[in-house]
């Protein structure tokens, strides 16, 4: 009876350690799939934490560009000294600052690597063309975030005002106030008849955008020229220069540009026309325009293309 009894307990045994192995099975294979899914996420954040961080830094290279730009035009200026290639220049100067940039990011564990391509001038003029490689991981990671990219800087944000190098690099006028007093130069340096028409003139130095977009809706009405004139806003144009080619003092150049108003000090019945790229051309492409009263201070002189274009 007793073996009876112990041969029972047993088979119990035996019967509960059969029962238990497929419980320990699902447990086994419910720990392993949370480890797998700790895992993910953590791989996730890492992967989120890398993407958002090379954003970050594709903003820096922004900021970055725009604040180079705001040095070397200012630099320009100052010097009165053209730059051989402003494309390359630029290049240079704003790899460097990224490479100095990079270097904070690799204290937060996170290593970027960026190569600037090309810097170029873009088909909206008041924009610069960047291309670049970034490649991003952190630390012990084997994420890794690899982007080719081209991004479009303006070159009008206030923030970092840009400055038109033409007028002091092509006559070496002086600033001051951000404000240019051609005084006798640019008549002097203008090759046609009534150049005294320019005598004293004045002119921003600051790339400004005219917010009158539809350039026709100048001759709209006199508020909306004169507004125009007193800020020295620029304008897209075909004949005018890029800011990549006005950085070298060129005279003419392949991309689409941008123009603005000088205003002249002297009244004739025609005078060499009042656009920043035809005054300051040294091709004797100079060219006349008639005159044109916007109020009884300001005239404009103006050839058919510019007076058509701006509805004038
Ligand atoms: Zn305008
Ligand atoms: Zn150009």
């Amino acid at each position: 009876m007793k073996i009876i009894k112990e041969e029972k307990g047993y088979i119990t045994s035996i019967i509960l350690l059969i029962l238990l192995i497929p419980v320990l099975l699902l447990m086994i294979i419910i720990i392993e799939e949370y480890s797998e899914d700790t895992n993910t996420t953590i791989r996730n954040i890492e992967s989120e934490k890398i993407k958002t961080k090379t954003e970050d830094f594709e903003n820096e290279i922004i900021t970055i560009s725009k604040e180079t730009l705001h040095n070397v035009t200012l630099d320009v200026i100052t010097r009165k000294k053209a730059l051989t290639n402003s494309r390359t220049y630029l290049k240079k100067i704003i790899q460097e600052k990224i490479n100095e940039k990079q270097k904070k990011y690799g204290a937060e564990n996170i290593i970027i690597n960026t190569e600037v391509k090309q810097i170029e001038s873009s088909n909206d003029p008041f924009k610069i063309e960047i291309n670049y490689i970034i490649t991003s991981t952190a630390n012990n990671s084997n994420i890794k975030i690899r982007k080719e990219n081209k991004k479009l800087i303006e070159i009008t944000d206030t923030k970092y005002p840009v400055y038109d190098p033409l007028p002091t690099l092509k006559i070496g006028a002086t600033i001051k106030n951000n404000q240019i007093n051609f005084q006798d130069k640019l008549a002097e340096y203008i090759e046609s008849e009534n150049n005294t028409a320019y005598t004293n003139a004045k002119t921003s130095i600051i790339i400004k955008k005219c917010p009158y977009s539809d350039y026709i809706q100048h001759g709209n009405n006199n508020q909306t020229i004169t507004n125009c004139l007193h800020n020295h806003y620029y304008h897209n144009s075909h004949d005018g220069l890029c800011l990549l080619c006005r950085l070298e003092n060129k005279t003419s150049c392949n991309h689409y540009g941008i123009e603005t108003f000088i205003l002249p000090t002297l009244e004739y019945d025609k005078a060499p026309a009042s656009i920043d790229h035809v005054l300051l051309n040294d091709n004797n492409n100079q060219y006349d325009g008639n005159k044109i009263k916007i109020n009884n201070k300001t005239i404009l002189y103006l050839d058919n293309g510019h007076k058509t274009k701006y509805g004038l």
